[in-house]
């Protein structure tokens, strides 16, 4: 019997499992693909700041980072490589906005690059410090190394007497971490849409001084002599495209692998020359990202209960939190989207922090803020 299983060996299944442990509570995780076997074993994994203007979102971000590169660098020093980002202007991101910064940056004009590497091309930027990228099959394993893992595809939920039954694993809390996968249980506020991406290992003789990224990422030189290059950029409405296998099955690169590997590859040799360039290794993956860009943390809701009980919440009643219906010993991490590295250990801190010790969730990342807006709006 557990205190916790967990469904979901990501980034944001790992976190949680390793603060969970720290705490002292006994902790299993079961993953169908393995450990990493999701968008997490594919990420890059960059870890950068979000520039702009200060807003809810940015902050979120940055203060996610902070936090998150202090935590891997005291978990396993050695796969954190901080050697900072050049950021490329670009649609999203143009030199108004980048100049405009609340995180402070260094202006990198064309001949400054040349003048640190002859391969960049005729690039300007703007370099952030506080950047790093790390190994994210080694992390993920490294935060459960205390924990039970359990190769398992879960079905469903069995819930009786208190406690969950799941294929003979008998615990007494369960935590969803299931990415782009179909949820266990009912969340009809939570509308993941996959976004799929591809990240390229290669070896290359060109030394990179940092990160650079524009629409695309490029990793400075990692200690196993490899670069990485990804990019997630594929959105699919997933009621066409379903994540229920494994990436290698999944339509959508078969139908586009090819293409998308050159692509990554010339978008990268735009921004700095590879000399005798090798790709190593692909990896393909799916995040999981919500239509307000937050992640979400927190008690799972019963939608139907809780409107069936408050059906004036649709009009803007306001019910307290407490008072909704929830699942039984139900929790959720999920919609970490671009960040799940970022994200992980501070969104993780915080969940667990609310669990054990009933300390508040920030609203903006609350499963309540979401179900409120979704039970106005269908209302409307
Ligand atoms: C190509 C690519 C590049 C990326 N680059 C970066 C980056 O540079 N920096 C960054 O911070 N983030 C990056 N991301 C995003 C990051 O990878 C994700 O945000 C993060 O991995 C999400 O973690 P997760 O734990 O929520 O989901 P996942 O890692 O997808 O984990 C969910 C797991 O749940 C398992 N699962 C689901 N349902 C079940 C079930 N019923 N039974 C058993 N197991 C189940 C799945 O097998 C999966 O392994 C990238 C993503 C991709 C795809």
């Amino acid at each position: 019997m557990y205190d916790y299983l967990i469904i979901g060996a990501g980034s944001a299944g790992c976190c949680v499992a390793h603060f969970l442990h720290q705490e002292g509570k006994s902790v299993a995780i079961v993953d169908r693909e393995g450990i990493a076997g999701g968008a997490s074993g594919a990420a890059g994994a960059f870890l950068s700041p979000l520039p702009g203007k200060k807003n809810l979102y940015n902050s979120l971000v940055n203060d996610a980072l902070n936090f998150s590169i202090d935590f891997y660098k005291n978990l396993l020093p050695n796969i954190v490589e901080k050697k900072g980002v050049l950021r490329i202007p670009n649609n999203n991101f143009n030199k108004d906005k980048l100049a405009q910064s609340y995180i402070k940056y260094s202006y990198y004009d064309t001949q400054k690059l040349k003048n640190i590497s002859k391969n960049f091309m005729d690039i300007d930027g703007y370099f952030y410090e506080n950047a790093a990228v790390i190994e994210p099959t080694e992390i993920s394993k490294k935060l459960i190394e205390n924990c039970d893992f359990y190769k398992k595809d879960i079905k469903k939920l069995d819930f009786k007497d208190g406690i969950y039954n799941i294929d003979e694993i008998k615990a007494k809390n369960i935590i969803l971490a299931q990415g782009v996968s179909t949820s266990l249980v009912e969340i009809p506020y939570m509308k993941i849409s996959p976004i799929f991406g591809l990240r390229i290992d290669v070896k290359t003789t060109t030394k990179i001084p940092f990160n650079i990224h524009k629409s695309i990422s490029v990793s400075t030189n990692k200690q196993d002599g490899t670069v990485s290059i990804g990019a997630t950029h594929e959105r699919h409405d997933n009621a066409i495209l379903e994540c229920l296998t494994t990436c290698d099955k999944c339509p959508f690169y078969v139908n586009s692998e090819q293409g998308q590997i050159e692509t990554l590859l010339k978008q990268a040799q735009e921004l700095i020359k590879l000399e005798d360039l090798k790709v190593v290794k692909i990896y393909k993956g799916a995040r999981a990202t919500i239509k307000s860009y937050f992640p979400v943390i927190g008690k799972v809701i019963d939608y139907e209960k809780s409107l069936e009980k408050y059906p004036s919440i649709k009009n803007g009643t306001k019910i307290p939190p407490d008072s909704l219906e929830y699942f039984e010993n139900l929790y959720i991490i999920n919609a970490l989207g671009s960040r799940g590295f970022v994200f992980g250990p501070y969104l993780a801190k915080i969940l667990t922090q609310n669990i054990l010790h009933n300390t508040p969730i920030p609203k903006e990342i609350s499963t309540q803020k979401l179900f409120y807006k979704t039970a106005r709006a269908k209302a409307n």
